[in-house]
C-alpha cells in the first residue's frame, strides 16, 4: 500500500510528491499521460516562475552571477517585493482573489524556488541585454520578478521527474484515476489504464493535482459560455476536470471564478491539444507593439492597456468574441525588435502574411476574409491618432497612446508605416480554467462548511479562488510549487499519524 497517492504528475503533483517523500512518506504518483510528463500542462510552459525577491543577490543565489553592469539598467530589476507581487496579483484579478491563498503563495515563493533549485531545477534569470544595450526580460515587454527554467517546460519536467525517481517515488503513467472511495483505512482509488484494465490503489492520504477542466469541451461550454467549445486547447488533453469531480464526490466545496479562464491569442495554425514538438511556435504575445483587427478590419481592444504579462491571459476571450473567432495582429518593420522569438518561426503554421505595402497586405488579408477597405481605414485612423509628442520606450509603460479612437491604445503606439508589414492570424487558445475546489492555506480540501476533509489535499490548476478574470504571468507554476509542497508535507503528517 502506498501511503500517499498523488493524482496528476505535472509541476504541482511532482512538488507534492517530492515534499511528501522528503517527510518520509511512501509515495505513489498516478498520471494519465506518458512517462516523460508530456501529458501535463507544465510540460508546455515557458518555465517562468513569478517570484518575490529583495535584491539582485537573492536572484543570483538561484541563477548564478548576472554579470550585468549598471549601464544596462539592471537596477530596474533589483527588487520585486512581496508587496509588488501581491499588488500585481490583486490588481489583475479585480482584488477578488483569495487573499490568504495569494499571501501564502507570494510569501513562500522565494523559498519554493530555492527548494526547487535544490532539486536541481536549472533556473536562469530570464534577463537579457538587447541590441540597445538595455536589460529586459527574454520576453520583450514582460513585467514582474521571474526566474526561468533552462529548457522551459520540458526542462522543468525532466528535472522534477529525475528528482522524483532519485527520491524513490513510484510512478505509474497511462493510468487515469476515475473515482475515489472512502475506505476503512483511508481511501480506495479506482483507476483505468489506457488499454482498459481497471486497477485499485489504497492510500492514507490523497493529493489531487490533476489540472482544470479546459480539455472537456462540454464542461467548458457550460461553465464559460457559448463558443468556448471551439477554443483550441493549448496543452494537456488529459485535464478534463476529473479530479474536481472526484473531490466534489468526496464532499469538497467548489470555489472561484467558474466562468473565467486563462485564454490567449493563439496562432490559428495550431492544432487542438498540445503538440510537444511544435507548441511554442503558436504563442502570439507581442500584440502590445502593434494593433489587432477582426475580420471586419476593426480594432476591438486597447492592445497596450498594461504590460503583456497582465493582459495576454484575458485577450483570448476577446478574440473568441469576434466573428469567426479570428483576428489579425499587425506589425510594421519598426516592431521587429519587440517581436518574441516564436514570431520568427519559418513553419507555415505560423499563419503569417507578409507584404511590402499596407495596400498589398490588405489585399492578401482580403483573401482570408478580412474587409480590405475597412482595414485600410482602421490603420489610417490609428496612424493619425498616435501621439508622437511622447517618446517610444518599450522598457516602461511609456504612455505613448492614441487619442480619439473608439478603442484608444494606451502605450507603445507607433504609426504602422514602414514596410515590410506583417499580419499574424490568431484565434482563442485556452490555457486553464479558474473554477476549482476550495482549499485552506495548508492545501487541505475544504468541505462546504469550510472544514478540512481528512486526508484529502489539492494543488495546482484545479484549485479555485486563485484567479478571477485575469492572471499575472508566471503565477501558475509558482502557486503549484508552493501549494504542492504544503500538500505533500501535510499528507505525510497524516500518514505518520495513521
Ligand atoms: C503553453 C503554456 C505555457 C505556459 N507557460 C507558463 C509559464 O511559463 N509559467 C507559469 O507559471 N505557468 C505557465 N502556464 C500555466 C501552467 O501550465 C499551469 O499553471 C501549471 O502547469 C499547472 O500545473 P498542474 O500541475 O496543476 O497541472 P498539469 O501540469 O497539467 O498536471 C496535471 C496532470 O494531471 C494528469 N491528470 C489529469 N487527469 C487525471 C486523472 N484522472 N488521473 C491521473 N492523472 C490525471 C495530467 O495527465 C497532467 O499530467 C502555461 C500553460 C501553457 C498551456
Amino acid at each position: 500500500m502506498a501511503r500517499v497517492v498523488v493524482v496528476g504528475g505535472g509541476n504541482a503533483g511532482l512538488c507534492a510528491a517530492l515534499s511528501a517523500r522528503a517527510e518520509g512518506a511512501e509515495v505513489l504518483l498516478l498520471d494519465r499521460g506518458p512517462a516523460d510528463g508530456s501529458g501535463s500542462d507544465s510540460y508546455f510552459t515557458g518555465g517562468l516562475f513569478r517570484v518575490a525577491y529583495d535584491g539582485l543577490d537573492q536572484l543570483e543565489a538561484i541563477v548564478g552571477p548576472l554579470g550585468m553592469d549598471p549601464s544596462t539598467g539592471i537596477d530596474a530589476f533589483a527588487k520585486y517585493s512581496e508587496a509588488d507581487f501581491l499588488e500585481d496579483w490583486g490588481r489583475v484579478t479585480g482584488y477578488r482573489c483569495d487573499a490568504e491563498l495569494a499571501e501564502t503563495v507570494v510569501g513562500t515563493s522565494y523559498d519554493a524556488i530555492t527548494w526547487l533549485s535544490g532539486h536541481k531545477v536549472p533556473f536562469l534569470s530570464g534577463l537579457v541585454v538587447d541590441s540597445a544595450g538595455r536589460v529586459r526580460h527574454t520576453r520583450p515587454g514582460w513585467h514582474g520578478g521571474f526566474v526561468e527554467v533552462s529548457g522551459a517546460g520540458p526542462g522543468l519536467m525532466a528535472a522534477l521527474l529525475k528528482a522524483a525517481d532519485n527520491a524513490g517515488i513510484r510512478r505509474e503513467h497511462g493510468v487515469g484515476v476515475r473515482s475515489i472511495e472512502r475506505s476503512a483505512e483511508g481511501f480506495r482509488l479506482v483507476s483505468r489504464y489506457a488499454h482498459g484494465e481497471t486497477v485499485f490503489h489504497d492510500a492514507d492520504a490523497v493529493i489531487l493535482a490533476s489540472g482544470g477542466f479546459q480539455a472537456d469541451p462540454e464542461w467548458r461550454t457550460r461553465a464559460l459560455g457559448p463558443g468556448w467549445d471551439l477554443a483550441r486547447v493549448r496543452a494537456s488533453r488529459y485535464n478534463t476536470g476529473r479530479g474536481i469531480r472526484i473531490a466534489q464526490d468526496l464532499g469538497a466545496a467548489l470555489y472561484g471564478n467558474w466562468s473565467g479562464c486563462h485564454a490567449v491569442a493563439w496562432s490559428v495554425g495550431s492544432r487542438d491539444a498540445g503538440d510537444p514538438k511544435a507548441n511554442h511556435i503558436f504563442e502570439r504575445e507581442s500584440y502590445p507593439f502593434g494593433i489587432t483587427v477582426n475580420v471586419h478590419g476593426e480594432r476591438f481592444i486597447d492592445e497596450a492597456s498594461d504590460f503583456g504579462a497582465y493582459t495576454y491571459a484575458r485577450y483570448g476571450r476577446e478574440v473568441l468574441r469576434q466573428d469567426e473567432q479570428r483576428a489579425w495582429q499587425l506589425f510594421d518593420a519598426q516592431c521587429e525588435e519587440q517581436l518574441m522569438d516564436e514570431y520568427r518561426t519559418k513553419n507555415p503554421e505560423a499563419a503569417r502574411t507578409r507584404a511590402d505595402t499596407l495596400e498589398e497586405l490588405a489585399a492578401k488579408l482580403a483573401a482570408r476574409g478580412v474587409d480590405r477597405d475597412h482595414l485600410l481605414r482602421t490603420v489610417a485612423e490609428y496612424n493619425a491618432a498616435v501621439d508622437e509628442s511622447v517618446d517610444f520606450n518599450p522598457y516602461v509603460k511609456d504612455g505613448r497612446g492614441t487619442k480619439g479612437l473608439r478603442f484608444d491604445k494606451s502605450n507603445w503606439s507607433r504609426k504602422l508605416e514602414r514596410g515590410p508589414f506583417e499580419a499574424y492570424e490568431v484565434t482563442c487558445g485556452i490555457t486553464f480554467t479558474f473554477g476549482g475546489v476550495r482549499i485552506g492555506t495548508d492545501a487541505s480540501v475544504l468541505d462546504e462548511d469550510g472544514r478540512p476533509i481528512p486526508g484529502l489535499f489539492a494543488c495546482g490548476e484545479m484549485v479555485g479562488g486563485l484567479y478571477y478574470f485575469n492572471y499575472a504571468s508566471g503565477t501558475g507554476l509558482t502557486s503549484g510549487a508552493v501549494l504542492g509542497r504544503l500538500a505533500g508535507r501535510r499528507a505525510a503528517e497524516v500518514v505518520a499519524h495513521a
